[in-house]
């Protein structure tokens, strides 16, 4: 639970207020960009509060989609429209999770809803208002582990819905030894007519994307979009494996026909076409070359 006493200066006066365990995961800045931004010293802060209904609601979606409680509010606001927005929808039968884990620092998870079954990409917070909702609408059938590090609480919600756990065997660690199905190999695998399991080696190792019905293309940590610029972008800061790895991985996209990008950290980017998204592709490719 977030700190009054512990509330950070840059703060705009008023109810709602960052503290100082914000770790700069930009999920509140994603979420409620008209209240969050990011200080001078790379922690978020509430620059204006809500001034609206509207911006309110985003700004209590933010509080229950920290990772680290580091928002809260001054006098206590009931928090519940926030808890009952996620999962939040993002296109037909996409949903945005929210309730990001810190294990994962902040990354988001998706729930896709389909008549074979649901798919969950990465694992979000385990918390129970969320995860009776997701009961709700149908429960996991499968949940597809982009990579290592934003695995979260997937044995806890592996038990609670029974779903088979989906990650490449390079990425598989002690915490996740016990998954019911690993990816091999750098070939694209068929997990349904309508979904792709992509290796991207680069980010790490086992890193890999799940493509969705040739639309939504869901990238883990390999591709996402800027909060400087709303363009898609790579970053070689958080490169943990091979840059040029993941310059190959990425040209292995140019494959694929899609027009959306669902990263599990940074914003989502929604090409007006598979014709547009091929042409960022290429312009993030040569960038990275540079
Ligand atoms: S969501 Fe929480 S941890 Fe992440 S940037 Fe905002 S306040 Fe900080």
């Amino acid at each position: 639970m977030a700190r009054s006493a512990a509330r950070l200066p840059e703060n705009a006066p008023g109810p709602f207020f960052v503290d100082d365990t914000c770790i700069d995961c930009a999920v509140c800045r994603h979420l409620a960009p008209s209240v969050f931004a990011r200080s001078s010293r790379d922690l978020s802060f509430v620059s204006r509060q809500p001034a609206s209904e509207a911006e309110r609601a985003r700004a209590l979606m933010a509080l229950v989609a920290c990772p680290t409680s580091s928002i809260g509010t001054e006098p206590k606001i009931d928090a519940g429209p926030g808890v009952g927005a996620f999962p939040e929808a993002v296109a037909d039968g996409v949903y945005s999770c929210g309730f990001t884990a810190e294990s994962s620092f902040g990354a988001w998870s998706y729930l896709v809803t389909r008549p074979p079954g649901n798919v969950l990409v990465d694992s979000p917070r385990a918390a129970e208002p969320l995860l009776k909702r997701v009961e709700e609408m149908g429960g996991v059938r499968s949940m597809f582990l982009t990579h290592r590090d934003d695995v979260a609480d997937h044995a806890s919600i592996q038990r609670r819905f029974g779903c088979e756990r989906i990650l490449h065997e390079r990425d598989v660690t002690s915490g996740t030894r016990g998954i019911e199905r690993r990816l091999e190999g750098d070939a694209p695998v068929a997990l349904a007519p309508d979904l792709v399991a992509i290796p991207v080696p680069g980010h790490t190792a086992g890193s890999a994307v799940l493509l969705y019905r040739e639309t939504f293309l869901f990238t883990g940590d390999h591709l996402m979009g800027s909060e400087d610029d709303g363009r898609l972008h790579a970053s070689r800061d958080v490169c943990w494996y091979s840059w040029p790895e993941q310059v190959r991985s990425m040209e292995r996209l140019l494959d694929f026909r899609f027009e959306w990008v669902l990263p599990g950290h940074g914003g989502r980017y929604r090409a007006s076409s598979p014709v547009a998204m091929k042409g960022e592709l290429e312009r993030v490719i040569t960038e990275m070359k540079r």
